[in-house]
């Protein structure tokens, strides 16, 4: 699908949940794919883009950032305690926070530079041993103990199991946001974005819908 296309996708969800477009930030995910798809949706004027790496994002964005300096870059994969620096000196935002050691690393950094990205938390909605995020049960605590660091946290993000209905996970992250002041959700990819915004989704994660497959090899 073209970029346009997306964001009538977006603009008709939008709509159709009583709520206003710019709500609702569409980060088009370029992992893995080739620069010349990369460059295609920034020449469309498109400027929020998400990595699930470092070191890939680390290789492509300061070159993307010299043409489009304007061009922001958000971090949705996990984050290894040894690359911190490395990520806040590039992203624009973190959406994977999810423990203690992180966030002491990013409060540290935070003070040091005297700016830090917005920061999403990580909830692992359906409790899946091999995903990353806290749990739910364990969110209010985190929520609180990010917020004493006094970090910039924007909100929560998940990643619903892949054989579930999302849109009970997308209630659940909201939820537990509702609860705890935070308006934030990064939540919906290419599959169920439009589920998502009618959830509350701010930031929506989209990557094959908008660039076409990921081709591994
Ligand atoms: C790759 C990825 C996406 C995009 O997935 P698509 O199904 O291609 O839209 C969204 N969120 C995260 C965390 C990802 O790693």
């Amino acid at each position: 699908m073209s970029l346009a296309e997306i964001e009538s996708g977006i603009a008709e969800a939008c709509e159709r949940a009583g709520r206003p477009r710019n709500d609702v930030h569409l980060i088009a995910v370029s992992k893995v794919q080739p620069d010349a798809r990369v460059e295609a949706v920034l020449q469309a004027g498109h400027r929020l883009f998400g990595e699930n790496r470092v070191q890939e994002a680390v290789g492509k964005w300061p070159r993307f950032r010299e043409q489009y300096p304007d061009a922001k870059v958000h971090l949705i994969g996990p984050l290894q305690s040894n690359k911190v620096r490395q990520a806040v000196e590039l992203f624009d935002a973190i959406h994977t926070v999810d423990r203690t050691k992180l966030a002491r690393r990013l409060a540290d950094l935070a003070q040091e530079r005297g700016a830090s990205p917005e920061l999403f938390i990580q909830v692992n909605t359906g409790e899946e041993p091999q995903k990353a995020g806290v749990s739910p049960a364990e969110a209010d605590d985190f929520i609180a103990e990010v917020r004493a660091m006094d970090l910039p946290l924007a909100g929560l993000m998940c990643i619903p199991p892949a054989e579930e209905e999302p849109s009970l996970h997308f209630a659940l992250l909201g939820k537990i946001a509702a609860r705890n002041g935070l308006t934030g959700l990064s939540m919906g990819m290419s599959g169920d974005y439009k589920q998502a915004i009618a959830l509350g989704a701010t930031h929506v994660r989209v990557g094959s819908a908008l660039f076409g497959a990921r081709d591994y090899d």
